[in-house]
């Protein structure tokens, strides 16, 4: 049976469970998640989008779109940062967004844009 990972946002308006091991587990600092979440790097993993269900009351999160294939997702109530809601479809959720985001699947492989985080905050997680 694979494993489902719960999470929300920080009022718990907005609530998930994603089943099995996410994909693609990166961080990554371009400016577009820089100013959607307000940190200089976030990390990322992502899901075919029949693997995520919204439990919350606030049922999907609001969205934003952000560029030609994808919208930012977040909480209307509290403003959290949930993730990226792809045309693909591909659901993506920044990590911090899950309840144990201590388990190892959740630890970034490689790191998109580096060259963009700021001069004071250098990330280097082996790539
Ligand atoms: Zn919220
Ligand atoms: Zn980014």
């Amino acid at each position: 049976m694979e494993k489902i990972y719960k999470g929300g946002c920080l009022c718990g308006h907005i609530r998930f469970q994603a089943i099995g091991t996410p994909a693609n587990p990166h961080t990554c600092s371009c400016s577009i998640c820089q100013k959607q979440s307000g940190a200089p790097t976030v990390n990322w993993v992502e899901y075919p989008a029949s693997g995520v269900v919204w439990t919350g009351k606030g049922g999907t999160p609001k969205t934003y779109r952000s560029s030609s294939y994808s919208q930012r997702a977040f909480c209307p109530q509290c403003g959290s940062t949930i993730g990226a809601i792809d045309d693909d479809p591909v659901i993506a959720f920044v990590t911090t967004c899950f309840d144990d985001a201590n388990d190892v699947v959740f630890k970034p492989q490689s790191h998109s844009y580096c060259d963009t985080q700021p001069d004071w905050w250098r990330l280097d997680i082996g790539n």
